[in-house]
């Protein structure tokens, strides 16, 4: 039977260094993948406000499982995901960020608060700008 495979966010920034980056598998083992299997890191791919540059498959040298990467852009410090419906914070492999076991609970409810503040202004904007474009059109 195929493993399922684990999925994971890889902070571009830390592939600058030209060297082999391990992925951590949830093992513990590592899942090495190179700058160099990046493709157009930093150039080609535009996104929203965590820019995904490039989506990599690694295979963990310990246990087997395929591993899911996607390279974010820089370092964007931590992503917002939901698990069930609930917020919670990740923190890309490579970041410089502390990690987010090391926040209370109080400091993690903060940045996503503001995660949040800042998603709901994007929309706006992004809603306004829509309704312009519509006008000029005459529609
Ligand atoms: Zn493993």
């Amino acid at each position: 039977m195929a493993k399922q495979p684990l999925y994971t966010m890889v902070a571009g920034g830390a592939l600058e260094v030209d060297e082999v980056f391990n992925v951590k598998c949830n093992c513990g083992g590592n899942a090495p993948i190179t700058p160099q299997s990046v493709k157009g890191y930093g150039f080609s791919k535009k996104g929203g406000a965590t820019k995904v540059v490039d989506k990599l498959d690694a295979l963990c040298q310990s246990c087997d499982t395929p591993i899911k990467i996607l390279v974010l852009h820089g370092d964007p410090g931590y992503v917002l995901t939901k698990n069930q419906g609930v917020c919670q914070l990740f923190l890309p492999q490579g970041s410089t960020s502390p990690p987010v076991s090391s926040l209370s609970a109080q400091e993690q409810m903060q940045i996503i608060a503001e995660m949040n503040a800042d998603a709901d202004r994007r929309a706006r904007a992004r809603k306004k700008a829509e309704m312009e474009k519509r006008k000029k059109k005459g529609k």
